[in-house]
């Protein structure tokens, strides 16, 4: 195959245009999952929304597979592909903040970190997620489970509009009052309907400091722990979000040396509220057994919000498997400690997520998210730092999921590898997932946009 022609593409372009021969090429291919390896024929690095429709409209007449990168997150690495074309939308950074209306304007390619940066110079947050280099767009596209979402909800329930280029390159703005059905959409259906170019979302008033951190106790305790935790959680405040993690201690500062690599039960705290008030809702789980390490204390937002940057590095191998539960019963404890107890590699971790507060007080129908109603939603990751031992963790990964299997009750989208139909399906319900489809119809019936959590346009059988 000769080098592809970009003559068409090229005039104007603002942003850059990298093949493979190009000396940025290889790190731009590059994305957060090293296990994901794969070369495409043109990387386009949009610097604005004229790019992205010239980006569209260039693949739309060369027939080029499409892949398009927010913060290069995807678990599965559904933002880069082999031979195609990438519309990267990473440099676009803008991010503007009106103090006055609570409201934020956020392009693309910015990440959870930077929002967090410009919206708490104002005291103020949007709700997103838990590690600071993963990409506002996907995240949010998906629904967005965050440290502050029984307080205030999903990622998308902060949404007040899109601006977004379809798959025929036209620039369309969706919100509650301009094209709903869309707005509806794209409020957890991913990137199946165009390219999101950018966000407003409403703030909320946040910190700046807030009392958070986790507590752990060796892995020994975990059942009575869990047990523990599951009364506990059922009377404290929306104020609160925890976390359950099951790994091996990390070799990090505040980690005591005698800790480092022994398996712990933590649960990780974020309290939202008055810091006073936050300190008697947490003192029962301070108390309770023999804690080895307790770091839940007052810290900026900005703090915890980077708490788990360090576990989850650019460019280890990741496997992982998500899924919720409707409740912690003994059994689920049981089989969550017997797998916890498997966990091989340093870089493995379950991340357990307390759902319901102001998530569920949002009727399933009214985002295209699914499962609003669960009350727990698992993360299991398994980690290595290349292809050696990757295998086994998989293995790990996939044994604790089946095992969890009578228990699902939902999954997360933006939680999935690449599981096949059935299960996108099973994410959003029947009834919506055919709601889904007709809108795909309309706004992609080529399914240009299928390299993602694909609702594909045929209508189901
Ligand atoms: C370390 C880590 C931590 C995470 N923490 C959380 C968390 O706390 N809460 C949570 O809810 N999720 C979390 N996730 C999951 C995360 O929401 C998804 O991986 C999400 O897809 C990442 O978005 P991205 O823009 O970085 O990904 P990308 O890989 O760039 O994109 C993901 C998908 O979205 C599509 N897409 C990206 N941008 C656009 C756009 N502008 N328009 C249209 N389609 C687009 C891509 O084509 C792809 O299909 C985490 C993931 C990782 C790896």
């Amino acid at each position: 195959m000769g080098a592809l022609d970009i003559a068409g593409l090229q005039d104007g372009f603002r942003g850059e245009l990298l093949r493979p021969e190009d000396p940025d090429y290889e790190d731009a291919r590059r994305v957060w999952n090293g296990s994901i390896s794969r070369f495409p024929a043109l990387i386009a690095r949009c610097a604005g929304v004229a790019d992205v429709i010239s980006a569209v409209r260039f693949a739309k007449d060369t027939g080029l597979l499409v892949a398009v990168r927010g913060g290069g997150h995807s678990y599965p690495g559904l933002s880069v592909c082999d031979g195609g074309i990438v519309i990267d939308l990473s440099l676009m950074k803008g991010i503007r903040v009106d103090p006055e209306a609570l409201t934020v304007r956020a392009q693309a390619g910015v990440l959870l970190g930077e929002l967090d940066r410009e919206t708490q110079a104002f005291g103020l947050a949007v709700p997103s997620g838990i590690v600071t280099h993963t990409g506002l767009s996907g995240l949010t596209l998906g629904g967005g489970i965050n440290w502050l979402q029984r307080k205030y909800g999903l990622t998308i329930d902060q949404l007040l509009s899109v601006d977004l280029i379809t798959a025929e390159g036209e620039f369309v703005k969706a919100s509650a009052s301009e094209n709903p059905d869309l707005f509806w959409g794209v409020r957890g259906g991913g990137g199946n309907f165009g390219i999101v170019t950018e966000f407003e979302f409403r703030l909320n008033p946040v910190g700046p400091t807030v009392l958070a951190g986790p507590i752990f106790w060796p892995i020994e305790e975990a059942p009575n722990v869990l047990r523990f935790y599951r009364e506990w959680i059922s009377e404290t405040p929306d104020e609160l979000m925890t976390i359950v993690t099951n790994r091996k201690a990390p070799p990090l500062a505040f980690v005591p040396r005698e800790l480092h690599g022994k398996l712990v039960v933590g649960v990780a705290c974020c309290y939202a509220g008055p810091l006073e008030e936050g300190e008697k809702v947490v003192k029962p789980l301070k108390e309770f057994g023999s804690p080895v390490l307790d770091v839940c204390v007052s810290k900026p937002y900005l703090a915890h919000q980077a708490m788990f940057d360090p576990s989850f590095p650019h460019g280890r191998w990741y496997y992982i498997r998500g899924c919720d539960v409707a409740q912690l019963t003994d059994e689920v404890i049981d089989i969550t400690v017997d797998h916890a107890l498997r966990i091989n590699s340093p870089f493995s971790a379950l991340t357990l997520w307390q759902r319901g507060g102001a998530v569920a007080r949002v009727g399933e129908d009214e985002t295209a998210f699914g499962g609003r109603s669960a009350g727990h939603t698992y993360n299991i990751t398994g980690a290595t730092e290349g292809s050696e031992g990757f295998d086994e963790e998989q293995q790990w990964v996939r044994n604790f999921w089946s095992a969890l299997e009578p228990y699902h009750t939902s999954f997360y989208v933006n939680f999935l590898m690449e599981e096949g139909e059935e299960r996108i399906r099973r994410a959003y319900g029947a009834k919506k997932y055919d709601r889904l489809k007709a809108l795909k119809r309309r706004y992609d019936p080529d399914n240009l946009f299928r390299l993602n959590q694909n609702i594909g346009p045929t209508a189901t059988a």
